[in-house]
């Protein structure tokens, strides 16, 4: 058994299982659940407005974070929310069309005969040096 003090509060406890006093570890079990309750009723609430309303210091929802145990929107996300060009659902930024409308893109080829007959237009442009625009 390896005893150490709590870096919390300060008592003596067993290191092999918890990183901190039983009776820390348990407030902070509390604590979480309040939290992620607070964070299913108000979804878009900042990081400052959990810590002022469930009185959680900002360290241990930094840590909920990393262990993702919560999630914050953060509001330049949510104001930069893009959208499928296709089919209008979110997406990720970076990103123009979705994951659905992507592989769909790639399976669904155009027809043949539309795609040859404007191969041959390019190439007859090519030749007798037309300037005509494509579209
Ligand atoms: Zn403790
Ligand atoms: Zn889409």
């Amino acid at each position: 058994m390896a005893l150490a003090n709590c870096p919390r509060c300060g008592a003596l406890f067993n290191k092999s299982t918890l990183d901190c006093c039983p009776a820390c570890h348990e407030e902070e079990e509390r604590l979480i659940k309040i939290t992620q309750a607070y964070l299913r009723a108000h979804r878009n609430a900042p990081v400052f407005e959990v810590m002022q309303n469930v009185d959680v210091p900002q360290w241990m929802l930094d840590k909920w974070i990393l262990e993702k145990r919560i999630q914050f929107v953060k509001p330049e996300e949510e104001m930069s929310k893009l959208r499928c060009l296709y089919c209008g659902r979110e997406i990720e930024p970076g990103i123009s069309i979705c994951k659905t409308c992507h592989i769909r893109k790639l399976t669904e080829k155009p027809p043949m005969g539309k795609n040859s007959s404007e191969a041959e237009t390019k190439s007859k442009i090519k030749r007798t040096g037309m300037h005509v625009k494509i579209r």
